[in-house]
């Protein structure tokens, strides 16, 4: 599918007269539509509900349209809670997926009423621990890891069996087991076996796992299964190639499984619960960076203002983004360029042997796909400052939803050292 920007060059260019490139775009519209669509796919199972995977982007701003559309958080660390916290989630909208956990988050997710994803059969006396005498939750899920290689007819798969995440069958029945004599109610299970999948059948193949797995335990333990959780991993399509995911597709897809296996078993009240992250906002963000160097060595090069800071994936896994040059959107692609940041390190590209239409310095580059795992996975090397973040709204007006670092952001850590105190002022 052809992938077009969702701003002009003249309005990325107001913007940037306004807040200076580098800047993350929001696209307000596209991630209010995709949420309608997400909650009509899964219409038919009543308790449906997206738990919106905070770390695929934690900006406030983002988390309140989440909430606005009916969606939960999926936490996994001390802060993200307190994103939950503070923007008034109440404690069944709050899902606590996380893995090697420290004791205050766990103390923390239980004072939200937060439901709590045990991610290792070990944790349900390292939980007890912490509690002290309190009861456990009445509803507590428990992460499955079936192992081995998780191997689809169309070819995706992803090795679970090499994954540090989840419980394996026999330990999961246990962990039921054990939850059930201390006094837990309700159950959810959930998997996440595969990432970024850009195929309909991912969950539908996810949930016949899973539903079979809930039928099992639940005849044979006598627990109440309360939801399931098909997690993350409904992948978008980075490259122009690729044929996007239909969501309305995927949730018929759960449907026919859940018809299958769960409503015979007289488990038609069990919930379908999703977290996902990429597919919620990833396309629905934007890089937008001005070219402010070209070189011309043995390749050619075109050097902008952002760098891996600000949009790793390229960086650290290789990744495709795909690149429009604001303003020659139909120039002929035939210009071969490495597009790069100004990091000391060689893999600080946007962009490697890419055809683009001829950039000239002070084009501005709208590098697509940057609003999952995008701002949230940035890092602060050779000091490099981290950029604002802006709201496209449905009438074409924009929002600072946070501000650029300035240095004495970067330096803050050092305000309680008096001879550093000054870099922090
Ligand atoms: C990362 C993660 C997600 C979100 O994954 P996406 O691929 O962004 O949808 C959901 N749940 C858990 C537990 C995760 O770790």
């Amino acid at each position: 599918m052809k992938k077009t920007a969702y701003v002009t060059k003249e309005k990325a260019e107001e913007i940037a007269s306004v807040f200076p490139t580098p800047y993350l775009l929001y696209d307000e519209k596209g991630i209010r539509q995709n949420l309608s669509a997400i909650n009509e796919a899964f219409a038919w199972n009543r308790g449906f509900r997206e738990y919106f995977a905070v770390k695929a982007n934690p900006n406030p701003f983002l988390l309140k349209i989440m909430k606005e559309n009916g969606c939960g958080l999926d936490c996994s660390s001390y802060t993200e809670l307190m994103l939950a916290e503070q923007l008034g989630f109440s404690g069944e909208r709050i899902m606590f997926s996380s893995n090697d956990t420290p004791a205050e988050e766990y103390e923390y997710a239980y004072r939200l009423n937060g439901t709590i994803n045990l991610d290792d059969i070990t944790h349900i006396d390292f939980l007890e621990g912490i509690l002290g005498g309190r009861e456990l939750p009445e509803t507590m899920s428990c992460r499955f890891n079936p192992g081995g290689l998780f191997e689809m007819s169309n070819g995706i798969m992803d090795n679970p069996g090499d994954s540090k995440y989840g419980m394996t069958k026999e330990q999961i029945r246990e962990a039921f087991r054990r939850l059930k004599d201390k006094g837990v109610k309700h159950f959810g299970i959930h998997a996440f076996l595969a990432s970024n999948t850009v195929t309909n059948d991912y969950y539908p193949e996810l949930a016949g796992i899973l539903f079979g797995l809930a039928r099992e335990l639940s005849e044979s333990l006598n627990v109440h299964i309360s939801f399931i959780n098909l997690s993350g991993g409904v992948g978008i399509p980075y490259r122009p190639e690729q044929e996007p995911n239909d969501i309305l597709a995927i949730g018929r897809g759960v449907e026919k499984k859940y018809k299958e296996i769960l409503e015979p078993a007289g488990m038609g009240d069990v919930a379908i619960y999703t977290e996902m992250g990429r597919f919620v906002t990833g396309p629905y963000g934007a890089l937008v960076t001005r070219a402010i160097h070209e070189k011309h060595i043995y390749k050619e090069y075109i050097g902008c203002d952002a760098c891996a800071v600000h949009l790793m994936r390229p960086a650290m896994y290789g990744a495709y983004h795909h690149i429009t040059v604001l303003g020659k959107e139909d120039e002929p692609c035939d210009y071969k360029y490495d597009v790069t940041g100004s990091l000391c390190e060689n893999n600080d590209k946007f962009a490697v042997d890419r055809m683009l239409p001829k950039i000239e310095k002070g084009d501005l580059l709208f590098i697509h796909d940057a609003g999952a795992h995008g701002y949230s996975m940035g890092y602060n090397y050779n000091g490099k400052l981290k950029c604002a973040e802006i709201l496209l709204k449905e009438d074409g007006s924009f929002e600072l939803i946070r501000r650029a670092e300035t240095p004495k952001d970067y330096f803050s850590t050092f305000d309680c050292f008096p001879e550093y105190a000054g870099l922090a002022k």
